[in-house]
């Protein structure tokens, strides 16, 4: 099968992040950023670094962009050529273009011009970090949609010994727990009478408000 080929749009902390992620795990990926020193910084890391201002199209065309089977537009602090790049892209062709937001609002004039994702880094990002500074038990969150989530969370004393009928916490906190991990390995469709041990980590989704009741609940 041919490998998936991606251009990385924006090479701030973000978009250089994602070209050079891609990169190591095999990918083709073209590097572009209108500023030179961004591409040189980046040359010797992915297939392809180019110095191209993305919202021109006669540029976008000329590098084939209309090919890739994904465009990562990185462009974060620019909205006016974030919204445009997203805008040449789409009129190019390319099926799947992922484009990170500033906020809410630059979000939803993405959605609305055609981008196929959205996404939210900063505030992923902080969203994780603070749910890691309130509960210590747990190692991470995912957000799902803008009301359920899923967080991985390091089972509490509390817990150990019991088995997940005894704790009850789809009656009690109105979550699911979907996988249990220890030492690597994922039980992932626990049953009724799997007892938590200790290291286990649980891996639950939920409600965000449920999700933090039983967060607090052992906390
Ligand atoms: P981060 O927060 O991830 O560091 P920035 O928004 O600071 O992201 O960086 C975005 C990058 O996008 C910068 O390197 C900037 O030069 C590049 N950029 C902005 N506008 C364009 C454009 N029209 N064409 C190509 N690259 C652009």
């Amino acid at each position: 099968m041919r490998k998936k080929q991606f251009a990385v749009i924006g090479l701030g902390r973000f978009g250089s992040s994602v070209a050079r992620s891609l990169s190591d795990m095999g990918f083709e990926v073209l590097a572009i950023d209108s500023h030179e020193q961004r591409v040189q910084d980046l040359s010797n890391e992915v297939t392809f670094a180019v110095t191209a201002d993305s919202t021109d199209d006669d540029a976008m065309r000329a590098l084939g962009i209309g090919n890739f089977d994904v465009v990562v537009v990185a462009i974060g602090e620019d909205i006016q050529a974030s919204i445009l790049t997203t805008l040449v892209v789409k009129e190019l062709g390319v099926r799947h273009v992922i484009v990170k937001a500033q906020d809410e609002l630059h979000g939803k004039v993405l959605h609305k011009i055609g981008a196929d994702k959205v996404v939210y880094p900063e505030r992923d990002m902080g969203m994780r970090v603070a749910h890691h500074l309130i509960m210590p038990n747990i190692i991470d969150f995912i957000e799902l949609s803008e009301e359920h989530g899923i967080v991985e969370l390091k089972a509490p004393e509390a817990m150990i010994g019991h088995s997940l009928k005894e704790l009850d916490i789809r009656a009690k906190y109105g979550c699911n727990v979907m996988g249990i991990k220890n030492n690597g390995r994922m039980n992932i469709s626990p049953n009724a009478n799997d007892s938590i041990r200790s290291g286990d980590i649980l891996v639950v989704v939920g409600r965000n408000q449920d999700l933090t009741r039983l967060e607090t609940a052992y906390s």
